[in-house]
């Protein structure tokens, strides 16, 4: 055994491998509980390609979106809620590696171009230091070294918005109209950008950053999360109440 391993064997004794989804420590050569690997939905198509949604939930007629397509693995269900919540408070940082992979899989079966870059919804300086742990970037940056495309940082955000959940789409889009700029537009200019989120709900932030993002003359953004949010839900989890990373 060769000292790598032991020191491997410990990390595992004092950081066991705990559930993406629920937090329970698990086999190491497993991601998910079987208990989560049964009540985390997946995304099953026909969606609409703009929303993200089944065509029955469909109103792009009515909303214009400027992100040239959106998908995501999970439905955003109790059980993907309480996984992404884990993540983002920081409590189970190694389910980085899971998400980056379902996200890269999903990427590479819906995304009609291949990416030049990747870039995240990102947080302004202050809410990066207030949350410690910003979850989009090491998101985005796992996802970039995944896939072997360039991480671009250059997506900012210059104002504070106050947190969106159980608002309207209405208020959602005007919260954040106009936070979002780009460093350097040459290099966004003629690029084909992934474009990453952790939670879809309403769509008006990536929307907001792709808008930015096109703005500059990027050629193509396909929005890409871990979940989304507004899919039927199987009868019994009904009765819920907004998501806390409504966006
Ligand atoms: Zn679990
Ligand atoms: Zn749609």
């Amino acid at each position: 055994m060769r000292l790598s391993d032991y020191a491997q064997l410990a990390e595992d004794f004092l950081f066991p491998k705990r559930c993406v989804f629920c937090g329970k420590v698990i086999r190491l050569s497993e991601d998910v509980c079987a208990d989560c690997a049964q009540s985390a939905e997946r995304v099953t198509k026909p969606v609409c390609a703009f929303c993200g949604l089944p065509k029955t939930h469909c109103d792009c007629s009515k909303t214009r979106h400027f992100y040239d397509g959106i998908a995501a693995p999970f439905v955003y269900n109790d059980t993907v809620r309480r996984g992404v919540l884990l993540y983002k408070n920081g409590m189970n940082k190694r389910a980085v590696s899971y998400i980056a992979r379902e996200m890269a899989l999903c990427y590479r079966q819906n995304c009609p171009f291949a990416a030049e870059l990747i870039a995240c919804v990102p947080l302004t300086v202050r809410e990066k230091r207030r949350r410690g742990f910003d979850q989009n970037r090491e998101i985005a940056a796992a996802l970039a070294a995944y896939l072997q495309i360039p991480l671009y940082e250059g997506l900012c955000k210059i104002y504070d918005t106050p947190a969106q959940k159980s608002r309207g789409r209405l208020y959602k889009r005007g919260n954040v109209a106009g936070v979002f700029d780009v460093i350097d537009p040459e290099e966004v200019r003629g690029k084909r950008i992934l474009l990453t989120d952790d939670v879809k709900t309403s769509g008006s932030t990536l929307d907001e950053c792709a808008k930015m993002l096109k703005l500059y003359d990027a050629e193509a953004v396909f929005a890409l999360s871990f979940a989304i949010a507004g899919q039927k839900k199987p009868p019994k989890e009904k009765s819920k109440s907004e998501p806390d990373t409504a966006k």
